[in-house]
C-alpha cells in the first residue's frame, strides 16, 4: 500500500537546486514550502518556478505552499556565525536596529516598547534562548538572559500575541500574497491569524480557483477560536514552534491530538510542524524520540507530517526527506483503521455543513461502509474542487483513494491530503462512460487491476445538485 500520510518539506538554500528537489520528489515530498520571512520575493519566486519546473518534468502534482510571515517579530542580524547569549547576562534591546551583538540586540518591531512590560519571559527562535525584560526605558529594554544559548542569523522574538498591536495578515503579507497569486500558488499559510476573521480578511478566491488557506495554529487566541478558524480555512497546520511559546511546550500534545481531531471531522487537512527531525540539521539519523514524535502525529490522524529547517538548510534534505517517509509509511501500516473509523461517525454527526454538502457528507460514508465491507481495491474518487476527496478522506479508509480532478490545481492541492493519489483527469465526468473511461485510467496507470471490484465516487451534476451524489461499484474492466 503506498504511503498515506503526506510529506510537506521546507525549500531553502540546501534544497532548491532543481537536481535536489528531483531527488526530494523521489524519496516521497508531496508538498514544498516556500517561507517568506527572509529573502526578496524575487529569490521565493525563482525557487517556485523550480519547483513547478521541476514537478512537470515529473510529471507529478507537487503542491507548492507559500509561508507568509505575518506579524513576527524578528531580532537584527546576528550574522552567520552562532553568537553566545550567556545566561545570567545582562542585555538591551533596541527597536529599529537592524544588527545584533550579545550585549545589543536589535528588533525589527518599532513599537516593541509598548508592547512588553517588565517581567514578560520571551522566547528567542523555538524558545531555547529566553530574555527576561527588567525595565523599558527611552528607546530601548533591558533583558534579563534566564537561558542562553547560540543564536545566529535572524531568529523570531516570541511577543505573546494577545499583547502585539499589529494582527494578520499584515500590509506586507498581502503584497507578497499578490505576487504568488498571480502566479498560481496552490497553498497559502497564513501566520499568527488569531479567528476566522483573520482568515477572511486575506480576500482570495475560493479553492481551487484560489490557493488553499492553510491557518498555522500558534497563538492562544487561535486555541479559543479554533472551531471559527478551521470553518474558514482550507486546511490547518498544528505550528508547534510558537505554538509551544505561547502556550507552554507541555500543552503541546494535548493540543495537537484536539486540533488534528477537529479539523478531520469537518473534513479539512491538517500538516502537524516544527522539529520532527530536528537533529537531521545536522545529523544522518533522527534520535528515536524523533521517529515516535512522527508516528505518534500519524497516529494522532494527521494528514502530513512537515520539515523545517532539516529540509532548508539540514546537511542532507534527501535523506531526510527519505527517512520520514520511511517512518511515516511503517505508521501507516499500525494505524488504526477500525477505531478510526467508529469514532470519526461520531465526531461527524456534530459536523456535518448545510445543504448540498450533508449530500456529500452522507454519500462518502455510504461509500466507506460499502468500500469496506465489500473489501474494494480502492476508492476512485472524482471531484471538481477536491471537497468529496477530503470528505472521504476523513474515514481514512483501508484502501487507496485514488483522486482525479479535471482542475489541475485541485490535483495539486490534494497532494496535501491523507491517502489521496491525485491524477489530472482529462475532461470533467458527467456520465456513466466518462466514469467508465477514468477507472481504465487508473487501470493503465497500474492503481487497480482487471478484475477487481472499485468503489467510484463521483458528482455528475444531475438534478442542480453539487455534491457527489451517485457511487457505483464496478469491476475493473
Ligand atoms: C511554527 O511556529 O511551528 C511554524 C511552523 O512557523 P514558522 O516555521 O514560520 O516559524
Amino acid at each position: 500500500m503506498a504511503r498515506r500520510t503526506k510529506i510537506v518539506a521546507t525549500i531553502g538554500p540546501s534544497s532548491d537546486s532543481a537536481p535536489v528537489l528531483r531527488k526530494m520528489v523521489e524519496a516521497g515530498m508531496d508538498v514544498a514550502r516556500i517561507g517568506l520571512a527572509h529573502g526578496s520575493i524575487d529569490d521565493a519566486l525563482e525557487r517556485y518556478h523550480t519547483v513547478r519546473g521541476v514537478a512537470a518534468e515529473m510529471d507529478r502534482p507537487i503542491g507548492i505552499m507559500v509561508d507568509l510571515p505575518g506579524p513576527k517579530v524578528r531580532l537584527g542580524n546576528f550574522g552567520n556565525r552562532p553568537i553566545e547569549l550567556t545566561s545570567g547576562a545582562t542585555t538591551t534591546l533596541v527597536p529599529g536596529k537592524l544588527t545584533s551583538e550579545a550585549d545589543e540586540i536589535g528588533v525589527d518591531y518599532e513599537d516593541l516598547l509598548g508592547d512588553i512590560h517588565p517581567g514578560d519571559c520571551l522566547a528567542v527562535g523555538d524558545g531555547s534562548v529566553t530574555l527576561r525584560i527588567e525595565s523599558v526605558e527611552q528607546g530601548s529594554a533591558r533583558a534579563f538572559v534566564a537561558h542562553g544559548g547560540p543564536v545566529q542569523g535572524r531568529p523570531g522574538l516570541h511577543v505573546p500575541s494577545d499583547r502585539l498591536a499589529i494582527t494578520a495578515p499584515t500590509p506586507e503579507d498581502l503584497t507578497k500574497l499578490d505576487a504568488f497569486v498571480e502566479v498560481g500558488v496552490d497553498m497559502v499559510a497564513l501566520s499568527f491569524v488569531r479567528s476566522g476573521h483573520d482568515v477572511r480578511k486575506v480576500g482570495t478566491e475560493p479553492h481551487p480557483r484560489g490557493p488553499l488557506l492553510v491557518a498555522k495554529i500558534e497563538t492562544r487566541a487561535a486555541v479559543e477560536n479554533l472551531g471559527g478558524i478551521i470553518e474558514s480555512s482550507g486546511a490547518i497546520m498544528v505550528a508547534r514552534g510558537d505554538l509551544g511559546s505561547e502556550l507552554g511546550i507541555e500543552e503541546l500534545p494535548h493540543l495537537q491530538k484536539q486540533i488534528i481531531r477537529d479539523c478531520i471531522a469537518l473534513g479539512k487537512p491538517v500538516i502537524t510542524a516544527t522539529q520532527m527531525f530536528e537533529s537531521m540539521v545536522t545529523s544522518p539519523a533522527p534520535t528515536r524520540a524523533e521517529v515516535s514524535d512522527v508516528a505518534n502525529a500519524v497516529f494522532d490522524g494527521t494528514s502530513a507530517v512537515m520539515l523545517s529547517a532539516e529540509s532548508a538548510v539540514g546537511h542532507d534534505p534527501v535523506n531526510t526527506v527519505a527517512t520520514m517517509a520511511r517512518v511515516a509509511d511503517r505508521a501507516d501500516q499500525e494505524f488504526d483503521y477500525d477505531a478510526w473509523a467508529r469514532r470519526i461517525r461520531l465526531l461527524r454527526s456534530g459536523a456535518v455543513g448545510a445543504g448540498d454538502a450533508r449530500i456529500t457528507d452522507a454519500m462518502t460514508g455510504a461509500t466507506w461502509r460499502a468500500a469496506t465491507e465489500m473489501g474494494v481495491s480502492a476508492i476512485i474518487c472524482i471531484s471538481e474542487s477536491g471537497f468529496t476527496v477530503r470528505s472521504i478522506a476523513r474515514f481514512r479508509p483501508q484502501m487507496p483513494i485514488i483522486a482525479f480532478s479535471p482542475q489541475e490545481r485541485t490535483s495539486r492541492q490534494l497532494s496535501l491530503s491523507w491517502g489521496a493519489t491525485p491524477i489530472d483527469a482529462p475532461h470533467r465526468v458527467d456520465d456513466m462512460a466518462a466514469m467508465d473511461e477514468l477507472v481504465c485510467m487508473a487501470r493503465d496507470r497500474g492503481f487497480v487491476r482487471s478484475g477487481e471490484v472499485v468503489a467510484v465516487l463521483a458528482g455528475a451534476g444531475g438534478g442542480g445538485v453539487q455534491a457527489a451524489d451517485v457511487l457505483r461499484m464496478t469491476h475493473v474492466p
